[in-house]
């Protein structure tokens, strides 16, 4: 049985081959945050265009400014007003944040370090060359490239795009994924169920995280527990750039979504991973699209997209796969674990004083929703290991969406 990184390496390396061009669209600064962006971004000029007081003080000849110091202020310089003469020697101009250097000027001094009385300011201490300036073209040359196709566009690199005037985008479309439920137990989230069913709730998570993974869900209702009706559900899924399913993979007698998938001519590259929750969990290829076969239990399903099919969604949209969210944090309360899976505990992570501390959630196992909406992390606990002592360093698997 693979690892959980083994088996995220074969949805990579498979996806990667597969894949074809991404479809690509123009889409406004506005409208982009979350999105992969597909063309270069060059600067339109250097940055910062002019030498930048990042203070408000005054400008020197660092040279003159030394305790005790007083010089003749022969103007202000606001943010955004043209400068042109050069400052004069043994004078000051008062500059503001933002403000363009004078000429002549190498320093400025911060207003807290001096005193004025009328036109006569008094420095209390020595300037350093270059001191609160940042240099035309320190942070980027004319015409350099600053954002790169792949890059997924989060709301820094917008600002960038924005401060170049790179208005428009070109980027890739959200790579399309069909989400098929299976179950006969399983009825439309507004539906009624009756007295042994339940309602479709994968439906709604898998399609929440398809949208924060970049893709767009096409949602395919649910399919039942019977070949046809799969077999005809999951043919329209395969019209999609990627089909995630939610049950239907474990050994039960009804569990059919494997054998539906390799008589339509799936190809395989696992069908099983050691974690806990989300073992069955299945990824093939068919008809040349990444088919996800996810354990229907809803944790398992909302652990399994964010290991297998987030990775995917990433590579479909030219960018590349993101690692995986892993942090270390302090072990707040022990932990016994029955050894030989990875398992993937719904916890919450808290920064108190000295660091991050977990601690895991009660759960009455996979189907409970609701110990993991406590959740913001999921506490790993390594396959080999069985007691977990307070204080010990353990790994954690954020939850994006909520942190
Ligand atoms: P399965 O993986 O098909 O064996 O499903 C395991 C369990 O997950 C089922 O018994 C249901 O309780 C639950 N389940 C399956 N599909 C869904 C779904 N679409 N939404 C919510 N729970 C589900
Ligand atoms: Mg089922």
């Amino acid at each position: 049985m693979l690892t959980f990184e083994e088996a995220r390496g074969k949805i990579i390396e498979q996806v990667g081959k597969k894949k074809g061009p991404c479809a690509i669209t123009t889409v406004s600064v506005w409208d982009a945050p979350g999105l992969v962006l597909a063309q270069e971004v060059k600067t339109d000029r250097e940055y910062p265009p002019f030498d930048r007081s990042t203070r408000d003080g005054y400008a020197v000849r660092s040279k003159e400014a030394a305790p005790g110091a007083q010089m003749k202020c022969v103007g202000e310089i606001k943010a955004g007003d043209t400068v042109s003469d050069a400052l004069a020697a043994g004078t000051c101009l008062q500059i503001m944040t933002g403000a363009a250097v004078p000429a002549g000027a190498d320093a400025v001094v911060m207003i807290e370090h001096t005193s004025r009385e009328g036109e006569v300011v008094r420095f209390d201490r020595s300037a350093q060359a270059g001191q609160n300036i940042v240099l035309r073209g320190s942070e980027a040359a004319a015409a350099q490239t600053i954002l790169t196709r792949g890059m997924r566009l989060g709301y820094a690199e917008l600002a960038l795009a924005a401060q170049v005037g790179a208005v428009q985008l070109l980027c890739a479309k959200r790579p399309r994924v069909a989400i098929l439920s299976t179950g006969d137990e399983v009825v439309l989230i507004d539906e009624t169920p009756g007295e042994f069913q339940i309602r479709n709730s994968n439906s709604v998570s898998l399609a929440a995280q398809v949208r924060i993974a970049g893709g767009e869900p096409v949602v395919l209702g649910n399919a039942a527990d019977r070949i046809e009706d799969l077999g005809a559900k999951i043919e329209r899924g395969l019209k999609e750039d990627a089909l995630v399913l939610s049950g239907g993979v474990s050994m039960g007698k009804y569990d059919l979504v494997e054998n539906v998938l390799k008589a339509m001519g799936a190809e395989f590259f696992f069908d099983a991973v050691a974690i806990r929750p989300g073992k069955p969990a299945v990824f093939g290829v068919c008809q040349g699209k990444p088919v996800f076969g996810l354990p229907g239990n809803p944790v398992s399903t909302m652990v399994t997209f964010e290991l297998f099919v987030a990775p995917a969604i990433d590579l479909l949209s030219g960018a590349q796969a993101r690692s995986l969210p892993l942090v270390q944090a302090r072990l707040a309360e022990a932990l016994n674990e029955k050894p030989g899976l990875t398992h993937f505990l719904p916890a919450s992570v808290e920064w108190r004083g000295a660091g991050p501390e977990v601690k895991a959630i009660r759960w009455q196992g996979s189907g409970d929703i609701a110990a993991l909406a406590k959740a913001n992390c999921f506490l790993v606990v390594p396959a080999d290991r069985e007691k977990i002592e307070i204080g010990e360093s353990v790994s954690i698997l954020l939850r994006k969406d909520v942190v």
